[in-house]
């Protein structure tokens, strides 16, 4: 399908004028929806475009609704300016983060902003067309109750662990069985554009537009979930690779003489450091009769996953915060890695074990200190995402605009 605004829909004429003009719009609306209301003069700066041209550009847009009048702005000496702004209601983002065992579900407005969000917890993901039945079923539901015209929708923006291949709308690991692809399945059933990518990239994504990654240029993203995803800005940008499979840090081999992996491959990072082998270690100890707070929130009904391992780090339990313990170590020898090839100035820790805060950082770093050549590592900063479990749902609104404003 064609990614294209309302009012681009609208425009008429010889196919090259119609080109032009539909350039010369986007750069307006790049311009605003990057760097919020401005006047007529801050936009001809950017834009490169001659003042009575943008100032007419400007018009048909506001007669679109695509933009609106915001009044008078502040004066830098002389009559005060006339700033124009995005009309936030003109369309909305569709943005669904599928997770190994939640779907999130959210519904932005052109100004970023949440206007709808939700959790389906204990929606295990299989490559079954029953999933992804239910998955349209879920959005029309979601879609309906919002009560917005289909046609105001720009497009669905989808965040997926495994392997994608988001240049083609294809999904390798999970999903693999949506006729035509998961992309071409999506549009066919909703009628709406849609995008796709790996959750580590679609996370980083998300960090470089509204997260920690803001104004930096090379920022590892690391999604701590029950696998290891890597999401890597590279000069400003995210980087793909190839075929749109750069990332799979989890795979990177640590102990070849370790556990089979669920790749197929031995002794993989994943194998010994990741959510899952967490949260098996922890319930094979309970069985043992490990003391923990652990053991007492399962005879009281409560799930171990990561949620309640954390809950239980940060009640101070000793043993989930030395399984945590060695767990970043591991993981910070796997980063060392990354950290001596790439030289980032930041990595950002995001995911389901971000929420373990300086639990998970403090580990993280010794093991750091500990393995990198010291120049490197120290300039290397450590952090937390603060987007948390909305860091994805925010990186698919940021690849759908990207994907929409780039010209
Ligand atoms: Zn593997």
């Amino acid at each position: 399908m064609r990614t294209q605004f309302l009012y681009e829909k609208k425009l008429k004429g010889v196919a090259n004028s119609v080109q032009r003009k539909q350039e010369q719009y986007r750069k307006i609306v790049h311009h605003l929806y990057y760097n919020g209301a401005a006047s007529i003069a801050e936009i001809v700066k950017t834009v490169k475009i001659s003042q009575p041209l943008v100032a007419s550009l400007v018009d048909d847009l506001i007669g679109y609704e695509m933009l609106l009048d915001n009044g008078i702005g502040e004066s830098i000496g002389g009559r005060r300016p006339n700033l124009f702004c995005i009309n936030p209601e003109y369309q909305y983002v569709i943005g669904v983060d599928i997770n190994l065992h939640t779907l999130n579900l959210a519904v932005f407005d052109l100004s970023n902003k949440q206007i709808h969000r939700e959790e389906i917890k204990y929606f295990d993901l299989e490559n079954s067309e029953t999933y992804l039945n239910v998955l349209i079923e879920k959005i029309e539901v979601m879609i309906s109750g919002l009560k917005i015209p289909r046609e105001k929708f720009l497009a669905v923006g989808i965040s997926l662990p495994g392997l994608v291949d988001a240049k083609n709308g294809l999904s390798h690991t999970h999903l693999s069985i949506a006729p035509g692809g998961l992309v071409a399945f999506i549009e066919k059933s909703l009628g709406i554009v849609a995008m796709l990518d790996n959750d580590a990239r679609i996370m980083a994504l998300g960090e470089k537009a509204f997260g920690k990654a803001i104004d930096k240029d090379n920022v590892l993203c690391l999604n701590l979930s029950n696998g290891i995803g890597l999401g890597m800005i590279l000069n400003g940008e995210l980087h793909r690779g190839k075929n749109g499979y750069a990332g799979e840090f989890g795979h990177i081999l640590i102990d070849p003489k370790g556990k089979l992996c669920n790749c197929g491959k031995i002794g993989c990072l994943e194998t010994l450091t990741s959510g899952k082998v967490l949260v098996d270690n922890v319930k094979k100890a309970i069985e043992n009769g490990q003391p923990t707070i652990l053991a007492q929130y399962q005879k009281v009904g409560k799930k171990i996953d990561l949620r309640t391992i954390v809950e239980a780090i940060q009640a101070g339990d000793q043993f989930a915060i030395d399984q945590l313990n060695q767990m970043c170590e591991y993981l910070g020898k796997g980063l060392v890695t990354l950290i001596h090839l790439l030289n980032p100035e930041m990595v950002i820790i995001g995911g389901k074990l971000a929420h373990a805060g300086k639990y998970v950082i403090d580990p993280v770093t010794m093991s750091i200190n500990k393995y990198a050549m010291n120049r490197i590592g120290s300039e290397t900063e450590l952090l937390c995402s603060d987007l948390l479990d909305d860091s994805a749902l925010m990186g698919t609104m940021a690849n759908v605009m990207k994907r929409f404003l780039s010209f």
